[in-house]
């Protein structure tokens, strides 16, 4: 779902998030690497000019393999968002827009801001760089969660998150 700022209007837009749509379900997925079990909420969106603005909440409950034992895991979250995006190739130029430091500035490509990209870019931010059985808000689909006792230490493999922001851009881009 692709969203230019003149979609916009002056009060905002909600967006609903479900399961019944497709382009918000594989955004979830694609950003924790699994399956997308269950998944509710709302965007909210505001453009000032260029740029836009995504708040809201987002709970779901994804599967995927846990990263030390490879079994089926399922993990639930529940997520407030607040990110903002501005044109490819402007200038984070410090407009009153752009008060707080605290925001999250990202990039969309000429033909609009993808929100199931955005939901991929974020969640692939959430989820932990290693995620097993034994994480808060994870449970094994069968059986007990699997240990760190007698198991070979691997480096996690982090990826840094300007890195990450940089490979969803390149992906926009294809897109
Ligand atoms: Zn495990």
């Amino acid at each position: 779902m692709r969203i230019s700022p003149h979609q916009i209007p002056h009060e905002g837009r909600e967006v609903d998030l479900s399961m019944e749509e497709k382009w918000a379900r594989e955004g979830v997925a694609a950003g924790v690497g699994g399956k997308t079990l269950a998944l509710d909420g709302q965007l909210f969106l505001r453009a000032y000019e260029a740029q836009i603005r995504v708040t809201g909440t987002v709970d779901t409950l994804v599967e995927r393999v846990c990263d030390r034992c490879a079994n089926d895991l399922r993990w639930t979250q529940e997520n407030e968002l607040d990110l903002s995006y501005l044109p490819i190739g402007s200038r984070d130029d410090g407009s009153r827009a752009l008060a707080s430091d605290e925001l999250d500035i990202g990039f969309y490509p000429a033909e609009g801001l993808d929100l199931g990209r955005v939901l991929q870019e974020f969640f692939a931010l959430e989820v932990p760089g290693r995620l097993t059985c034994d994480a808060p808000s994870a449970v094994p689909v069968n059986g007990e969660p699997c240990s760190p006792l007698g198991t070979v230490a691997e480096p996690p493999k982090r990826v840094d998150a300007r890195f990450a922001a940089l490979a969803g851009l390149k992906l926009s881009d294809e897109g």
